[in-house]
């Protein structure tokens, strides 16, 4: 009996929704907005005042490829290291854009500290967090300040901070309403009418709307989905995307990359930040690592050449093609600074690492280079693919190096330095 659909197939031409119109805000160098490439950051979590640990942290970021880095300024002796903590990235070849995280005392340390404020290339500012009494006047402060010396400021709403006075106004209008919304819907407006009363009250103490970002931080996927979708419907601003409290390990790089696949689908985020909670002594670059893989998993952005490997299975019983796959992917990691600025384009290379010839070979010739080790069973031999077709059959114990070899010589073909020539077989 032939097989039949009962549902439509889905639409191939159907693609992702385009990036939402914004404005562009220039953050030091960088700009950030929909006429732009989505922009990773990352945050430090060294003590500010250790201008040494601090300045090594945010170059390793940087050199990880986080475009703009955040540092927590939360007290005197933090905003007098940022003038220092610049002079030490300079000395290091770094001059990523520093951002300020500022919370109940951004008012005071900014306006008794000019250099810092002169230093710092953004200000964070969370409208829940600037103090209860004089929480207007405290803003105005700060947004004072960023006109003056000309800087943007990133108006960032948190789920845990909320404004609770606006809170509380919205449950009391909301008990007042025939059909009463839920709980829920109460708190993500009251996010969103926090963040946009934020940016009104801003450009009205001076800041321009070009220097404006706007956040709504929750810890759910769910919630994180609603508060920039309406955000985004109501305003022109670029929007920071990020969940906070994303959490340990696999959970957060799971619920992370799940929150903002879901946005930047929708082309709703300008600039993005993965919030993993890292391990003692744990690798802090893993944040700007996971932002630009998913970026490049959507085929938004690429940053480094990507492998497919096989899953393997009952074909498959050794686990050479997974090390082997994990020393390329290692290798690919190494290259990459050189590669970048020396091989233009190499970001874009695929590179498939398969554990037998049943899918390997279709696999390879899909990738720029592709290898396929032998199965269980099957001759010793690994052919490699180049560019769609068969370049050289690999045998004996040197496979992960020869593959290596062909992998650099097809880089320094493809993509050529700049100013160098293709050369092209047969070509005279
Ligand atoms: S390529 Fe071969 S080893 Fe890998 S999953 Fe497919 S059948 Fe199994």
């Amino acid at each position: 009996m032939p097989l039949s659909f009962q549902h439509p197939l889905p639409d191939p031409e159907v693609p992702f929704s385009p990036r939402r119109h914004t404005l562009t805000t220039h953050v030091g160098s960088v700009a950030v907005g929909s006429a732009h490439p989505v922009v990773v950051q990352s945050m430090t979590n060294t003590d500010t005042a250790d201008p040494v640990g601090t300045a090594e942290q945010v170059a390793a970021l940087a050199r990880a490829g986080s475009q703009l880095v955040r540092i927590t300024v939360n007290n005197e002796d933090a905003a007098a290291a940022v003038p220092e903590i610049r002079t030490r990235l300079a000395d290091l070849g770094v001059d990523v854009p520093l951002v300020g995280d500022f919370h109940y005392n951004g008012h005071l340390l900014l306006t008794r500290f000019p250099d810092c404020a002169r230093t710092l290339d953004k200000y964070r500012i969370n409208p829940g967090n600037v103090g209860s009494k004089r929480r207007d006047e405290n803003f105005r402060t700060i947004v004072q300040v960023a006109v003056d010396n000309g800087k943007p400021v990133r108006i960032g709403v948190n789920w845990g901070s909320l404004d609770q006075d606006l809170l509380t106004a919205m449950m009391d209008e909301n008990a007042r309403r025939p059909e009463p919304w839920t709980a829920r819907d109460v708190y993500i407006e009251a996010m969103v009418e926090s963040a946009l009363r934020s940016a009104v009250l801003a450009q009205e103490t001076g800041l321009g709307a070009d220097r404006i970002i706007l956040s709504a931080k929750v810890s759910g996927v769910r919630d994180l989905a609603d508060v920039y979708g309406r955000l985004a419907s109501r305003c022109e601003y670029p929007l920071h995307l990020g969940l906070t409290e994303a959490g340990l390990g696999m959970k957060g790089i799971v619920a992370s990359t799940a929150g903002l696949s879901l946005l930047l689908s929708q082309g709703i985020g300008d600039t993005i930040r993965v919030s993993l909670t890292p391990r003692p002594n744990g690798d802090r670059t893993e944040e700007v690592q996971v932002a630009q893989q998913i970026l490049q998993s959507l085929e938004l952005r690429s940053f480094t050449p990507q492998v497919t490997a096989c899953p393997g299975c009952g074909r498959t019983t050794s686990t050479f093609f997974q090390h082997m796959a994990e020393d390329i992917q290692a290798y690919l990691r190494e290259q990459m600074p050189v590669w970048r600025a020396r091989h233009p384009g190499v970001e874009e290379m695929k590179v498939a690492v398969m554990g037998c010839v049943v899918n390997g070979p279709g696999e390879s010739k899909h990738a720029n280079i592709g290898i396929s080790l032998p199965g269980t069973f099957e001759d010793p031999v690994a052919p490699v693919y180049v560019d769609g077709a068969l370049h050289t059959t690999l045998r004996g114990n040197a496979i992960v190096a020869e593959f290596l070899e062909i992998l650099e010589a097809y880089v320094g073909r493809t993509y050529p330095a700049r100013g160098e020539t293709v050369e092209v077989a047969g070509a005279r």
